[in-house]
């Protein structure tokens, strides 16, 4: 029977998040024919609508308020919440990010719905729509059939491919002034962490270092092979808590949960709480002198070897493709 999702439709600096389109992907496996409406909130071009449409939607609604324009947690939750109470939609879809989940949960409670977070995979199967999540920080999948009438989950990131649809046609756009009254949180002023390269989050490639990179200048070669591949530099908790380098990229079960196409772990033991934020990485490729550290029974390839000296090794190689 046809289903009609909502899907909060994610931007970043005026552009879409890539996991927004993975969102939409997974609207389409699971709408069964019925209509699928994009959420944008703050001020956003409208250009963005037809790229929504491109992967699937086929109606957008922006939602503008000026105190929108930046985040908060009460403002999105209410313009969202008002959004979907107004479609009352079958299911409802939104990214498993740094945003969805601080304001998600708040969006469930206030609809009084179940909320099923961070799934990796969504199928239809004997006629139920079945989501794979993990558990124990990532040792195993549970696949979850949801029996409330209104379906609400989030999507993580890197998990869900997504592609273009043959045919589309131009999506509905509707503007929508929401009079939102019980917003207790105003921004006065944003300061933006200043990070190089490529985002972590969203990174098809990754180099990330441990407490084996033994200091700050230790994470200059990997920022070196990192630019050559087009990769974002990220760390274990261990490198953090040395002062090696930011909490921004720590990775792991108190850090960013990251999905790769490519995982290169550079001294990092591979302690069950770090494999929670990266063990579903396509492919896994640990560098490590100790031949016994746990991250090789996880790792696709592995070199047992000094990091600072195969490194550089692999960057020059980078270098010659
Ligand atoms: P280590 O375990 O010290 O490993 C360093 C590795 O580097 C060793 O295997 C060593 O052989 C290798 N090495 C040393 N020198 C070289 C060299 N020259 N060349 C090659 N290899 C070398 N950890 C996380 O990462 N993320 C988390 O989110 C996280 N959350 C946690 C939450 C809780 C509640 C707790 C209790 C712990 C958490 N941890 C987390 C910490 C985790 O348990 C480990 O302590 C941490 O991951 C270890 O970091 P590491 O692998 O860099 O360091």
């Amino acid at each position: 029977m046809a289903k009609q999702v909502v899907v909060f439709a994610e931007t970043k600096n005026g552009s879409l998040r890539n996991v927004s389109l993975e969102v939409l992907e997974a609207a389409r496996r699971v709408n069964d024919g019925g209509l699928i409406t994009a959420v944008i909130i703050g001020s956003q071009p409208e250009a963005l609508a037809d790229s929504l449409a491109v992967y699937g939607a086929n109606e957008v609604v922006f939602i503008e308020n000026e105190i929108l324009n930046t985040y908060t947690t009460d403002g999105y939750t209410q313009a969202f919440t008002t959004i979907i109470e107004d479609k009352n939609p079958d299911i409802i879809l939104m990214p498993h990010t740094a945003l969805g989940k601080d304001f998600a949960p708040r969006v469930a409670a206030r609809l009084g719905c179940g909320l099923i977070t961070d799934c990796t995979d969504v199928e239809i199967s004997e006629g139920h729509i079945v989501f794979t999540r993990p558990i124990y920080a990532g040792k195993a999948f549970q696949r979850r059939v949801v029996s409330h009438d209104k379906i609400f989950a989030t999507i993580r990131p890197n998990n869900i491919p997504c592609s273009k649809m043959d045919h589309h046609e131009a999506p509905k756009k509707i503007q929508k002034t929401l009079n939102l009254d019980e917003i207790r949180t105003t921004v006065k002023e944003v300061i933006q962490k200043t990070t190089d390269g490529v985002d972590l989050s969203e990174a098809k490639i990754i180099v990330a270092g441990g407490r084996g990179v033994k200091s700050t200048a230790g994470f200059e070669p990997l920022k070196e092979l990192a630019q050559v591949i087009g990769a974002a530099v990220g760390a274990s908790r261990g490198a953090c808590d040395a002062e090696y380098c930011d909490y921004a990229l720590q990775i792991g079960q108190t850090g960013k949960v990251v999905t790769p196409d490519l995982y290169i772990a550079c001294g990092i033991s591979g302690a069950i709480q770090h494999l929670a934020g990266m063990s579903n990485s396509k492919i896994i490729v640990a560098i490590n002198k100790d031949p016994e550290a746990p991250i090789f029974d996880i790792a696709d390839y592995g070199i047992v070897g000094d990091l600072f000296e195969v490194i550089p090794l692999l960057t020059k190689q980078f270098k010659q493709v």
